[in-house]
């Protein structure tokens, strides 16, 4: 039974990484219809927040990546929140201590400090010097009588720990290069190693997918599960995301957080498609995938070991696949609070001009790559009058000719029948022809009148949704339109 975690620490939003990590743990228990557990590290108190915590929830929401035990929805192994869990961890602390595992410590920050900065001197690094593993027991039951504050540290036996890594295979790390590490701090605080081991063996959590960042950690955890006399579980470390210049990725190369990008006009079906490619490949060429192909085709051992670069083209790439494949309907439902807070919505798009909207969606949908560029596509549909461009009016409304020549143009429009696209086309090119005009400039003309800009969707199409009455309406105001000097 897979039992995986996303563990994050809520010290700041859900970010690209992050996300990507939650995303792989999220595909891997789906796709071998295992649990998905989302446990809350919030034992930095003072660098945590529940603002930070709804973040990271409202981002995994956005991205669709349910949880099945953790905040909100609870489960056997409850809390999910980390802090609320330190007592156990004390508690597996001392039994280490009891089981000869462990010990305690008495030295102080400023010796070990002082030792540290004599050896540093040396040219040599320090690492702890086992003073406390060697005290006799007068000497600790004299500490203990003047009530000396104690850590607790995990003592390391010698040799070596080898692990498997599905992604990156067999690692072994030499035991002397780890010092006894600290696992209870003298104020009573598990350290990292201590809590995370002791809630993945209580949520009996199968398989680690974790940043690369954590390789270095995993002897020490691994060391960890043996004193506890517990098999670890799988671990597999997922390669860095670089930005284009290969650095690791950072606001320096734009957004890194998810819901950023959800405010830019980016579908979560595209983030999704993204993130998953950033590390992981299906073995083929394949790069459009829906939530539920990548359950389908997503394994470990497809993660690939080098670091992944984020593209942002790659993104924009996607994002416009995923609106392209998007109904109108569906795209519809997405877009009603960018249109509400832009002040173009209107109740009437869900009802009686429903069939409309979602026609003129069809002939957009295909020119975009945000939701938000679809908004300003839309404004010209939107609007009773859409503002015209000035240096698309410039460019093609600037012939005092043409622009009555918009005049002639509605009023044959006026009684065209049907208002159709070739009866449309027909009369537009007539009348230019009528007047010794080219075509090209009255298309131009027209599409500046009557959108406001020098670029559309097929102008004929455009006019055909607009209707007549609109078209010749926009059209007339052009007599009265000075073109800027
Ligand atoms: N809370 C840790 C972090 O945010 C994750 C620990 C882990 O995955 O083992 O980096």
């Amino acid at each position: 039974m897979v039992r995986v975690r996303f563990a994050p620490s809520p010290t700041g939003y859900l970010h690209v990484g992050g996300a990507r990590t939650a995303l792989f743990n999220w595909l891997y228990a789906r796709r071998h219809g295992g649990t998905f557990v989302l446990r809350i590290e919030d034992t930095d108190a003072e660098r945590s927040s529940w603002d930070m915590v709804a973040g990271i929830v409202d981002g995994l929401r956005w991205l669709g990546l349910d949880w099945d035990e953790g905040p909100d929805v609870g489960g056997p192994h409850a809390p999910y929140f980390q802090s609320q869990r330190l007592d156990r961890h004390r508690e597996l602390a001392e039994r280490l201590v009891r089981d000869g595992r462990a010990y305690y410590c008495y030295c102080t920050a400023d010796e070990m400090q002082r030792k540290r900065a004599d050896a540093e001197g040396r040219g040599e690094t320090w690492t702890y010097d086992r003073t406390c593993e060697r005290r006799s027991a007068d000497e600790i039951a004299a500490l203990e009588a003047s009530g000396t504050p104690r850590a607790i540290r995990f003592r390391v036996p010698p040799g070596e720990t080898p692990f498997t890594d599905l992604v990156h295979g067999p690692i072994a790390f030499d035991n002397a290069n780890l010092e006894d590490f600290v696992i209870l701090r003298s104020d009573r605080q598990p350290t990292y190693h201590l809590s995370v081991v002791a809630d993945d063996i209580d949520m009996a959590i199968t398989h680690v997918v974790r940043g690369d960042d954590h390789i270095s950690n995993t002897p020490k955890q691994v060391l960890l599960y043996q004193a506890f006399g517990v098999t670890p579980p799988a671990f597999a470390h997922v390669p860095l995301i670089l930005g284009p210049d290969k650095k690791r990725l950072s606001k320096r190369h734009g957004a890194t957080s998810v819901m950023e990008y959800h405010r830019l006009g980016y579908l979560p079906e595209a983030m999704v498609n993204f993130l998953a490619l950033l590390g992981w490949s299906p073995g083929n060429d394949r790069e459009l995938f829906s939530r539920d192909e990548l359950v389908a085709a997503f394994t470990l051992e497809g993660i690939s070991g080098g670091n992944a670069v984020f593209n942002p083209e790659k993104l924009d790439w996607f994002n416009q696949q995923h609106i392209a494949r998007l109904s109108s309907a569906a795209l519809l439902a997405r877009l009603e609070t960018r249109l509400e807070d832009a002040g173009l919505w209107t109740d009437d798009l869900a009802t009686t001009r429903v069939g409309w909207i979602l026609s003129v969606l069809d002939l957009l949908k295909p020119r975009v790559k945000k939701l938000d560029q679809l908004l300003d596509e839309l404004r010209p549909f939107l609007v009773d009058d859409p503002e015209i461009d000035p240096s698309a009016a410039q460019k093609y409304l600037s012939s005092g000719e043409v622009r009555s020549l918009l005049d002639t143009l509605a009023s044959a429009l006026e009684t065209v029948e049907p208002f159709g696209e070739a009866t449309i086309e027909a009369t537009l090119r007539a009348t230019a022809e009528r007047a010794g005009v080219k075509a090209a400039a009255l298309i131009h003309a027209t599409r500046v009148a009557v959108t406001g800009r020098a670029v559309s969707a097929g102008l004929f199409q455009v006019l055909v949704l607009l209707g007549r009455e609109c078209v010749v309406r926009r059209l007339r105001r052009i007599l009265n339109y000075t073109p800027a000097a």
